[in-house]
């Protein structure tokens, strides 16, 4: 049922064996039940703890935690790695990795923990971006323990169990073409191509994933910025050879709508800011064009990077004139939604609620957008869907529910304060459908109250 994994047959240059370290009183506090049955995992309650807490013996296969490096804050650290995950076997073909399981040897001086809060934080959001259609490495399931662990406060030390079907960074070609080591790093590339692009095995084959991964990281970048996501931390050890969200951190779903928007409270400089991410991404696929360049030529690259952009924009209008329900294409609709945006932000409202708000066929927003209601149904008029059809169409795109920050908040204190779950259940139910209506849960669709206006998030988890 669980199995060995690919990874390690990579060799001892890409990894490091480990022993979880264990924490004490453990139980399970959440586990997603359909990512369960997908894995194929026939666990009982008490087995699936075993497995998530890495104390289960799973034959023969023993835990690793990966050798990375990569670019953090636009500087080259050339180690890194898995500081406090390990990858501990495969399920049906996904990797399953534990993040908070203890030290490895790549923790640098830290404590391989991870929190109770950060742990919740990246369960719910990971069940929030699949329930909105955007590539992002599952979770199974959170441990929370009675294990103290060191932040700014006292908090207690829990282990989320991530899946993906790889967990290869960026940062992972980094290391190697760093050393000079050009056959790891053609290795890698084989690795990547044999198991998870079989198809595009033959001429060009390098070529041609490092286009599949700019195809796939601009999708994923175009789908955060039309939903509002923003990541905090796009170092390139962060960034997917598979093009999933990864690492979740102090992200935030933006709220009130302002570009400039900077979620994590330490990047003082704004590097990973809301509007910078597709700017960000393309530097980091720069990072890797120069980390595969002993497998493609130069001209090559630069050709493939060139096309990031296109790739990009594409889908992000796309989405766009999705969630406005424009169909026909006419030359004034850009600016039709731009001006939409800029209303937003000088009136500073919720981008979701003023999106989901579209669909309703009067104005809702208040008198100030009056002009712009007026412009936008008359050009609705001259489109020829049904409009019915055309609200059922931009509902499907414009979420009712998404992880406020506050609403991951509530669930965290009765968590940490009364050990009470039921949140986090209500919370994932409905992030896991986003679009639907559940009217009787309207209440989360509210923006933050007074006291949760200016929650900070920092990297520490
Ligand atoms: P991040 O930017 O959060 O992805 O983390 C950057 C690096 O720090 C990664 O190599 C992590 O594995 C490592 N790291 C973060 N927190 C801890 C921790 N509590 N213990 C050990 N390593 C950590
Ligand atoms: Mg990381």
């Amino acid at each position: 049922m669980i199995s060995s994994l690919k990874f390690a047959e990579l060799g001892e240059e890409y990894y490091s064996r480990i022993k979880t370290q264990s924490l004490e009183n453990t139980h399970l506090i959440h586990v997603n039940k359909a990512l369960k049955a997908k894995l194929e995992l026939n666990l009982s309650e008490k087995e699936l703890l075993g497995v998530c807490t890495g104390e289960a013996k799973l034959d023969g296969i023993e835990p690793l935690s990966s050798v990375y490096a990569g670019h953090q804050f636009g500087y080259f650290v050339p180690q890194l790695g898995d500081g406090r995950s390990c990858l501990i076997g495969e399920a049906n073909g996904y990797e399953l990795s534990l993040k908070g399981a203890g030290t490895t040897p790549y923790s640098r001086g830290a404590d391989g923990r991870a929190v109770l809060r950060s742990s919740i934080r990246e369960y719910l959001c990971s069940i929030a971006m699949k329930g909105l259609n955007i590539a992002t490495t599952e979770a199974l399931a959170i441990v929370a323990s009675d294990t103290d662990v060191y932040r700014e406060h006292v908090e207690s030390g829990a282990i989320v169990t991530r899946v993906a079907k790889s967990h290869i960074r960026f940062g992972h070609f980094e290391l190697f073409a760093s050393r000079g080591q050009t056959t790891e790093v053609k290795k890698l590339a084989d690795f990547v191509i044999d198991h998870y692009y079989p198809q595009l095995k033959g001429k060009d084959s390098y070529l041609q994933l490092f286009k599949t991964v700019i195809f796939s990281t601009a999708v994923m970048i175009a789908r955060w910025q039309a939903q509002g996501f923003a990541h905090g931390v796009m170092n390139s050890d962060n960034m997917s050879i598979l093009g999933l969200t990864i690492d979740y951190g102090p992200f935030s779903f933006m709220e009130t709508y302002n570009p400039s928007f900077i979620c994590n409270h330490s990047d003082h400089q704004g590097r990973y800011s809301f509007e910078r991410q597709p700017s960000v991404a393309l530097w980091n696929l720069d990072r890797l064009a120069n980390a595969i360049r002993s497998l493609i030529d130069e001209t090559h690259l630069k050709d493939a990077l060139a096309e990031y952009e296109g790739f990009l924009v594409k889908e992000y209008s796309a989405l766009m004139r999705q969630k406005f329900g424009l169909v026909d294409v006419n030359e004034d609709d850009s600016k039709l939604v731009n001006d939409y945006l800029q209303l937003l932000y000088e009136h500073k409202k919720d981008y979701s609620i003023s999106m989901r708000l579209l669909s309703k066929d009067s104005n809702n927003m208040g008198s100030d957008f009056d002009s712009w209601f007026e412009r936008y149904h008359q050009r609705l008029d001259q489109e020829k869907i049904k409009p019915n059809q055309r609200k059922q169409s931009m509902d499907s795109v414009n979420p009712k529910y998404v992880l406020r920050n506050y609403l991951a908040e509530v669930a965290i204190r009765k968590a940490e304060d009364q050990h009470q779950y039921d949140e986090i259940e209500t919370l994932f139910n409905l992030l896991k459908k986003p679009f639907e209506e559940h009217e009787e849960f309207d209440s989360y669709t509210k923006e933050a109250p007074e006291w949760a206006k200016n929650l900070e998030l920092s990297c520490s988890s």
